[in-house]
């Protein structure tokens, strides 16, 4: 007596091939929404994540630490990595900038390694700079401006993700249309009251 495999009867749906809308915000959550977000550097509440076992931080150079068109890093951002430093962290900067001596005079007047033309939001150059530098990117704190580059390279190597919304920085065309976007993004995914 032969047996046949009985097939679930189950009619092919159109659905089954789809996402819905929440696991499409799902999604999207996990890639882009920050672990928090703030307006201003000094606001990231450094004691609270050094409490919580993070020990490593990796920040955005361009309209995160300085502005575009600024030739110095402002005083007070060196102040703030001066209290990193202090507290313990290892401080380092990722950038997209190709501009290599920019990014060099910056990281030195930080006193701290750092890469530009990094690929951002590619992971690949994220983690072989972490391997170069030993860093723990779990126990890692990476900072920036943009979340189409630098929230989703965070989340994608599980660091913890802080993105900067300051207006402080004057912003190139091209940007101001991509900040358009992410509002528009961080609106859509931000999780609800309700949630
Ligand atoms: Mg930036």
């Amino acid at each position: 007596m032969s047996t046949k495999a009985s097939k679930p009867n189950k009619k092919p749906s159109l659905s089954n091939w789809f996402l819905n809308t929440s696991q499409i915000i799902d999604c999207l959550q996990e890639l882009f929404l920050p672990d928090e977000i703030v307006e201003e550097l000094e606001l990231i509440d450094i004691d609270e994540l050094l409490l919580d076992g993070f020990s490593t931080i990796i920040l955005d150079l361009d309209n995160t630490l300085l502005g575009t068109y600024e030739r110095n890093i402002p005083l007070e951002n060196i102040h703030w990595i001066q209290q990193l430093k202090s507290l313990g962290f290892r401080v380092f900067v990722f950038s997209n900038n190709s501009d290599k001596r920019r990014v060099q005079k910056m990281c030195r007047q930080l006193n701290v390694y750092g890469t530009f033309f990094s690929m951002k939001p590619l992971p690949f150059s994220l983690k072989e700079f972490a391997n170069i530098h030993k860093i723990n990117l779990k126990k890692t704190i990476y900072v920036g401006d943009q979340m189409l580059t630098d929230v989703f390279v965070g989340n994608w190597v599980k660091a913890y993700s802080v993105l900067v919304l300051s207006d402080k920085y004057p912003l190139t065309f091209i940007k101001k249309v991509q900040k358009d976007i992410e509002q528009k993004l961080l609106k859509f995914i931000a999780p609800k009251d309700n949630d």
